[in-house]
């Protein structure tokens, strides 16, 4: 039972993981492949063409 729940967790965890979004860079306006749950969670993303951190809001 305990462990029907793992990994019906790992797949969700597999799944978000795997769910991107190109997201604008409002630094350098270049678009990325960031995680959505990142972007719907508020968290900080990296832009990999200026190296700069910033949150996405809604
Ligand atoms: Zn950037």
């Amino acid at each position: 039972m305990r462990e029907k729940i793992m990994s019906y967790l790992t797949a969700i965890m597999a799944f978000l993981k795997k769910s991107e979004a190109s997201t604008k860079c409002p630094i350098c306006n270049k678009y990325s492949s960031q995680s959505v749950s990142k972007r719907s969670h508020g968290q900080t993303m990296l832009c990999p063409y200026c190296k700069s951190l910033f949150i996405k809001e809604k």
